[in-house]
């Protein structure tokens, strides 16, 4: 079994990774930046964000196991002081393979098309003043958005940025796409539905924006500007991402632990 670990670069996720290098050698794991089995990320949800870019080549053939180093996450499901146990359960036992959903973002300017993977989502605005776009569904023109921006996450993302929207929370195991607005303006020019919208894996919505408008392009933690957009398409990749669980760790557990508390009733 090989593994590469990244950690967020705070002095405790340190001293954790380097707790789990010498346990991981102490149970035969061999260590390997390249072309590892196992990826671990030690920080929080968004250290597996960085986690999952560092290694997207090669998301078919990895599984990720994120380790919090505060409350528990949505990706980081293991506990600071739980390494030993994880690494027992790495060098002894087979893990039920989970996967999620990715969104496929392919972004068409004057000078080419290319795509990206986002975990979480991908979120466009615009450089200076509000962002003016129609939105096309299948093909068919939706509406005319006009507002700070625009939030399409994968399910797994729809507990991050999206909630914060007032979008709904999606179980993994749905392959879909939710699209969310960021402070529309609605009168009787622009136009716009005001809730999210979820679309099933076989549809896809493209966005297509003023070429001449700089913009701010975000895949998951990633922020890009870009010129002479043309148009974004926006599907449920082919591709998922796979998550290693050597124990249940149901969705709706972590919703209510993240967002309810597990004293609430
Ligand atoms: P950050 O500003 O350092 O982190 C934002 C927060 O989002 C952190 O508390 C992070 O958890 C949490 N988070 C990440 N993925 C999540 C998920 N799938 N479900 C629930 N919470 C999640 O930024 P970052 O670490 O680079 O992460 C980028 C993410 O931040 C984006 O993908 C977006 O989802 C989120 N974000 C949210 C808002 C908002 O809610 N208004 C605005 C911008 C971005 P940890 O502390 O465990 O890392």
């Amino acid at each position: 079994m090989k593994y590469a670990l990244l950690d967020r670069g705070d002095p405790l996720s340190r001293e954790l990774a380097e707790k789990f290098h010498a346990l991981a050698s102490e149970h035969g794991l061999e260590r390997s930046e390249g072309t590892p089995d196992i990826v671990l990320s030690i920080g929080g949800d968004g250290t597996l964000l960085h986690a999952f870019h560092r290694f997207r080549a090669r998301v078919d053939d990895i599984a990720f196991i994120g380790v919090h180093t505060g409350h528990l996450g949505f990706y980081a499901d293991w506990q600071k002081d739980e390494l030993p146990e994880l690494v027992e359960m790495i060098a002894t036992s087979e893990p039920n393979k989970v996967r999620y959903p990715l969104i496929r973002v392919e972004i068409t300017t004057r000078g080419g098309t290319s795509a990206y993977l986002a975990l979480n989502e991908f979120t466009l605005k615009c450089v200076d003043g509000t962002l003016v776009a129609g939105i096309d569904i299948n093909d068919e023109p939706f509406e005319m958005f006009r507002g700070d921006g625009i939030v399409i996450s994968t399910p797994s993302g729809s507990t991050g940025y999206n909630k914060s929207l007032g979008g709904a929370v999606i179980h993994p195991s749905l392959e879909a796409l939710q699209i969310a607005e960021i402070a529309s303006i609605n009168n009787r020019v622009y136009r716009t539905l005001g809730s999210s919208v979820i679309l099933p894996k076989h549809h896809h919505c493209d966005i297509v924006p003023d070429p001449e408008e700089p913009l701010y392009i975000g895949i998951d933690h990633l922020i890009l500007q870009m010129e002479g957009v043309l148009s974004i398409r926006c599907s449920v990749a082919d591709d998922k991402i796979t998550f290693a669980r050597y124990r249940p760790f149901p969705f709706w557990h972590r919703v209510r632990e993240a967002f309810i508390g597990s004293d609430s009733r």
